[in-house]
């Protein structure tokens, strides 16, 4: 393009420069014009329309203006206004200064030719194009704004088509539908649409917009769909309009209302329903916490109580077991006096039945004390040391214990074992409290006349034990609770020596320790059967509870102790004792009986036995000075042996010394009257058992001195056992009626007592000390001095009463005994 100024002759050159924007928009030019404002129009091919102001040479290139910025202008005309019109190959466009902005014309459409326009006198202006000629009048035409209808097709949820129906989420047709309404879970929704501009409509262009979702219209495009996905529960409007390609979007628009509901948990009742558990919830939480509180004082206060319970159940127990202590050792003081008053008056003296009563409760009372210890021993675990032994001979020898309550009572008491020995592994001092309690209960709980009977018997995994008695019995409600802690039957009240309840609790604990059981068939009036059963063999204990790697069976156990008799331990004085005097060993162990033998051989003569009537026999046979007897003996055991001992007049006065195995045995027989002088719990010391011997026989030597006394004996002294009274008492009375019988010898005597001379020596002697002349003498000398001193006999007279026809001969012996003559006691007339 080239301007020619005429005032200077020159022109000036505009061309298209890439880099200015200032620069005309095209080489390639098809319309210029000069306006009325002093612009000259340049309309470019393909590149729009620019506007050269010649006051300054400025070229505008309005990009702005996409409606006509890449037109190809083929004509230019400014109409009676001074608004501008340009004809493109793409239709019609003007421009208005006042507004300065284009406008199009979608009417006037068709491609128009280059220069072919022109304006009228009446202001009409002409375009000629492809189509003909283009007539309008610039003041009077307005550019269309009338945009084509858009309606709704189709509504579809998760991209299935809705079909409207009764009870349907549209119940008419989409495009009647003024809303839909949605749950919050149907959130994937799309709207279709179309333009009303059959058969344009391919052409339009849609916006749509989302009321309360899209903030602005969206263009998009010639798509004819929206889809929504992930909408809140909501109030929405959809809305969608349409325009034809490169028109103005108009106000119309097609809308649907859309309700997405909230879900149930989002509604107002459910914020109730929240709020209400909340404050339910704090209301709980508060509960619980003062609640909680509540307990933690509680307890609090319950340790401390607890505590204090403990405490003050301590300080009981320990007043109960210091008293207890305290009781025992007078009750036993007063028993054994009992015992020795009860031999100072015969059997048949009256006085004996109270004797019987005061003793009989003495040994109760001893046993609660004993009972009361035992509570104490309650509160420490018991451990169990177990050994091997044999069953049979244990039972057997706690049975022998009752036997004098059984003949006592007048009561069938039997023993029967289905074999004779029965190894097992048990612990003999916790057992021997079971069958204890179970004798004792069945003694106290069966009337006299009544039976007891113990069988043993095995199967291939255990050792079985019954007692079964023909007592009282237990009722059936009561049965399961005999084994409980200090339970007692309604009827047990009754009984005079029934305890704190507490033996068959401690029996069952110590069963099931041996992994056994104890349990009990009964009937009232008919009687009670208690069995036991322990498992043979020691798998089942525990390794610490086993006593086997220290010694191997009880019989070595009791008897061989590791320390050796060592002779010169025990004192010179007290071996004087044992001079000269005979033991009577019994024991069916052979080795036993040697060790025992082995014990006293340094001291003193042994005889042996291995059974009780080997021993009686031979007991009648030397009357040895003391027996020491086992109890458990074939043949005749040791108490029968002892009770034949003291009830024969030739033996009675033979101390006899019993060896048990059991501590309760011990305390069973000594409120009895069995006659043996003293007991020894194996396993003993050897030295104690020597120590026992020593005390027994000097005890005798006590006695002994008694009668070398200056006065006469009182037999009923309570030093004898009643067949040695009888003796004595016999003894003295033969003396006393023959007194005067010059020829009072043994063999008169032995016609009198009906027993032989040698048993009369050595009785004598081993009760008084004294020989048999000497004995007879003491005693004539006694009665002459009495004679003398208290019934003012003569010297000659009493003399020739005693039987001493050399008065002489008299006064020596008087002398000698007395010290003084027998004129000397004269009554003083
Ligand atoms: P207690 O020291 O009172 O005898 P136990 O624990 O040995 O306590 O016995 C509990 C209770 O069982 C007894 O009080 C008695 O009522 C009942 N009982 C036990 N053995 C027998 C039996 N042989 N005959 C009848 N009742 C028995």
């Amino acid at each position: 393009l080239n301007l020619f100024d005429i005032a200077t002759q020159k022109f000036t050159h505009f061309e298209y420069n890439e880099s200015d924007t200032n620069s005309v928009s095209s080489n390639n030019l098809f319309s210029l014009l000069k306006d009325s404002h002093n612009n000259l129009w340049i309309g470019t091919s393909g590149e729009g329309i620019n506007r050269l102001d010649l006051s300054d040479k400025k070229i505008t290139r309005f990009p702005e203006e996409k409606k006509i910025r890449y037109a190809t202008v083929t004509a230019i005309i400014e109409d009676n206004n001074g608004v501008m019109w340009f004809s493109t190959k793409q239709g019609i466009f003007s421009y208005d200064y006042n507004k300065d902005e284009f406008t199009s014309f979608p009417e006037l459409t068709g491609e128009f030719h280059i220069n072919a326009a022109i304006k009228d006198e009446d202001g009409l202006i002409y375009f000629g194009g492809l189509n003909g000629v283009l007539r309008f009048d610039p003041s009077i035409i307005k550019p269309s704004v009338k945009q084509p209808a858009v309606k709704l097709t189709s509504f579809k949820l998760f991209n299935k088509e809705i079909i409207a129906g009764e009870n349907q989420i549209l119940k008419k047709s989409i495009d009647f539908e003024d809303k839909i309404t949605l749950s919050h879970n149907q959130d994937v929704v799309t709207f279709e649409f179309a333009a009303l501009q059959f058969p344009f409509s391919s052409d339009c262009e849609y916006a749509i917009k989302l009321e309360n979702f899209d903030e602005n219209w969206r263009n998009i495009g010639k798509d004819r769909t929206a889809t929504y996905t992930n909408l809140a529960p909501g109030n929405y409007t959809f809305k969608v309009k349409s325009r034809a390609a490169g028109s103005d979007w108009g106000d119309n628009y097609a809308s649907v209302d859309l309700l997405i509901l909230k879900p149930f948990w989002l509604q107002w009742w459910a914020f109730v329903i929240y709020f209400l558990l909340i404050i339910g919830a704090f209301y709980i939480f508060r509960k619980y916490i003062i609640a909680w509180e509540h307990m933690k004082a509680n307890l609090r206060l319950e340790r401390l109580t607890h505590e204090k319970d403990i405490e003050l159940y301590n300080l009981k127990q320990q007043f109960f077991t210091n008293i207890s202590h305290e009781i025992r050792t007078p009750i036993t003081l007063i028993l054994s006096a009992i015992n020795r008053l009860g031999e100072k008056y015969g059997r048949e003296d009256k006085s004996n039945i109270y004797l019987a009563t005061v003793k009989k409760h003495g040994n109760h009372l001893l046993n609660l004390v004993n009972e009361l210890l035992d509570i104490k021993n309650l509160e420490t675990k018991i451990r169990l040391k177990i050994s091997k032994g044999d069953f049979v001979n244990f039972c057997e020898e706690i049975y022998l214990s009752f036997s004098e309550s059984a003949a006592k009572k007048n009561i069938n008491f039997s023993f029967t074992a289905s074999t004779p020995e029965l190894e097992i592994w048990f612990d003999k001092n916790q057992m021997e409290k079971v069958l204890y309690n179970l004798l004792s209960n069945a003694f106290k709980f069966t009337q006299t006349g009544g039976s007891i009977s113990v069988f043993i018997t095995e199967n291939e995994e255990n050792a079985i034990l019954k007692v079964e008695d023909s007592g009282i019995g237990i009722a059936k409600r009561q049965l399961t609770k005999i084994f409980n802690r200090f339970y007692q039957t309604s009827g047990a009240g009754k009984i005079k020596e029934s305890g704190f309840g507490l033996g068959l609790s401690i029996s069952k604990e110590v069963i099931d320790l041996h992994q056994g059981s104890i349990n009990a068939i009964s009937e009232r009036s008919v009687g009670s059967t208690f069995t036991v059963i322990i498992p043979k063999g020691k798998a089942h204990f525990k390794q610490e509870e086993l006593k086997e790697n220290q010694l191997i069976s009880d019989q070595d156990e009791l008897y061989f102790l590791p320390e050796k008799l060592n002779p010169t331990s025990i004192d010179e004085k007290k071996q004087d004792v044992l001079k000269d005097q005979t033991l009577l060993i019994v024991e069916d162990n052979a080795d036993i009986r040697h060790y025992l033998v082995e014990i006293f051989t340094p001291y003193c003569d042994i005889l042996q036995a291995g059974n009780g009537k080997e021993a009686f026999e031979k007991a009648i046979e030397n009357l040895p000075d003391l027996v020491i007897s086992d109890i458990m003996m074939p043949v005749m055991d040791g108490i029968e042996l002892t009770q034949n001992l003291k009830t024969d007049m030739r033996t009675s006065h033979i101390p006899v010394i019993l060896l048990t195995a059991r501590a309760t045995f011990q305390h069973k027989m000594e409120g009895f009257d069995t006659g043996a002088d003293d007991y020894v719990t194996k396993p003993f010391h050897e030295k104690l058992l020597l120590s026992r011997v020593i005390n027994l026989i000097k005890n005798r030597s006590f006695l002994r001195e008694k009668f070398s006394g200056q006065t006469l004996l009182t037999i009923s002294d309570g030093d004898f056992n009643t067949t040695d009274q009888k003796f004595l008492t016999n003894l003295i009375k033969a003396i006393e009626e023959n007194v005067d019988d010059e020829s009072l010898n043994a063999e008169f005597l032995s016609k009198e007592l009906g027993m032989s001379h040698s048993v009369i020596y050595k009785k004598i002697k081993s009760l008084t000390g004294m020989t048999f002349v000497e004995f007879v003498r003491d005693y004539k000398l006694k009665i002459a001095r009495s004679l003398i001193e208290q019934q003012g006999f003569s010297v000659s007279e009493a003399s020739f009463k005693v039987g001493y026809s050399d008065r002489k001969y008299f006064s020596k012996l008087f002398k000698q005994k007395f010290g003084e003559n027998p004129s000397h006691f004269l009554i003083k007339k």
